[in-house]
C-alpha cells in the first residue's frame, strides 16, 4: 500500500485538515512554503493522467477549494500544483495536489 493510502487509511499520521466521502487533505511532512497543504482523492490513482472518471476533478476541486477557504488563503494568494511523472517531478505515485500559499512564490518554478 502506498504511503498516502496509509494517511488515507489512518495506519500512518497526517496532520489531517480535510476528510470528506472522497478526499483527504494534510500537512506536507516537508513544507517547501508557510502554508504547505497535500490534498489526495481517497481512490489509489496513481496520477492525473490515470484519472478514469472526469467526475472526480470536479469532487476534488471543489475539495481543494473548500480547504483554500478553510485557511482563508483567497485574498493573499496560493498556488495549486500537481507534479506528475518522472520529469514533473513526483515522488509518491498516488494522484496528489499540492496547495501553497504564504510566501511570494517564484516562477518559473525550478
Ligand atoms: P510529489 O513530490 O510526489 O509531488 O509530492 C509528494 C509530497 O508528499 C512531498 O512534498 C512530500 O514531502 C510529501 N510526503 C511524502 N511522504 C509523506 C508523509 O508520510 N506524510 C506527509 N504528511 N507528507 C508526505
Ligand atoms: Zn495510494
Amino acid at each position: 500500500m502506498c504511503v498516502f493510502c496509509k494517511i488515507v487509511n489512518k495506519e500512518i499520521p497526517a496532520e489531517i485538515i480535510f476528510d470528506d466521502t472522497n478526499v483527504v487533505a494534510f500537512y506536507d511532512i516537508a513544507p517547501q512554503a508557510p502554508t504547505h497543504i497535500v490534498v489526495v482523492p481517497k481512490e489509489h490513482i496513481k496520477s492525473a493522467t490515470e484519472v478514469i472518471d472526469s467526475g472526480l476533478w470536479a469532487v476534488f476541486m471543489d475539495a481543494v477549494l473548500q480547504v483554500v477557504k478553510k485557511l482563508d488563503l483567497d485574498n493573499q494568494g496560493y498556488r495549486l500544483v500537481i507534479n506528475t511523472g518522472e520529469q514533473g517531478g513526483q515522488t509518491v505515485p498516488h494522484l496528489h495536489l499540492h496547495i501553497l500559499a504564504g510566501r511570494n512564490l517564484g516562477w518559473p518554478p525550478g
